[in-house]
């Protein structure tokens, strides 16, 4: 999956444009997705307004907490808008945004996102003190990173079109569906940029 280690992906030669990134910001983990983007040369942009959609190459859906998260795009009036953008944008959702992406989840105030056609069992390894730092196999390159688990979910369904991208202990913790990929840990919390750069590369194609 991501290209040998060392190497910095660059955005597409051909247009020296950096790829724009969209990070749902109505709450939870943004900044550290915006270091992440920038460490593998593409600009992020909030979103917080439905304007803030036009325009991008690709969006994340980052964690924090997808109770609040659905209920502010509800109020905010974002919510249509983002599901417009998401029959056509390149989306990666971590943790929260993987809850937001399932097509069922428990406990939630409405229904997630349903872009993806799994289901997702919130909090599904304990409380905050369980949550755990360890190896996970990028199974599409074989590779492992490090995965940081914090109040993540688990997956409890997957339905056909849907691909495994990430195990650990044998266990499914990184999906995806076409354009869309989600996984329940956080990429963004170590200093290691090659989920995000693969991401960008091999599924939104804005890196070469
Ligand atoms: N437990 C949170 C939720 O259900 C997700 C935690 C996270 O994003 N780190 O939304």
């Amino acid at each position: 999956m991501p290209s040998a280690a060392g190497r910095a992906p660059r955005a597409r030669a051909r247009d020296a444009k950096p790829p724009r990134v969209g990070i749902l910001a109505l709450q939870g983990d943004v900044v550290l997705h915006e270091r992440a983007l920038a460490a593998c040369g593409a600009t992020s942009v909030r979103v917080t307004l439905p304007e803030h959609l036009t325009g991008l190459d690709a969006l994340v859906l980052p964690g924090g907490e997808s109770t609040t998260m659905l209920r502010l795009l509800d109020s905010s009036g974002l919510r249509a808008p983002l599901e417009r953008a998401l029959r056509t944008l390149p989306v990666l959702g971590t943790c929260a945004g993987l809850i937001l992406l399932a097509r069922q989840a428990d406990a939630l105030p409405r229904p997630p996102l349903g872009v993806l056609d799994i289901d997702a069992r919130r909090n599904g390894y304990g409380r905050q003190v369980h949550s755990f730092t360890d190896d996970v196999q990028l199974t599409v390159s074989g590779e492992s990173v490090e995965g940081v688990f914090i109040r993540a979910p688990r997956i409890t369904r997957r339905g056909r079109g849907v691909q495994v991208i990430a195990t650990h202990e044998g266990e499914v913790v990184g999906v995806r569906q076409g354009r869309a990929v989600a996984i329940a840990f956080h990429p963004e919390l170590t200093a290691d940029t090659r989920t995000h750069a693969w991401f960008l590369r091999d599924v939104a194609g804005c890196l070469s």
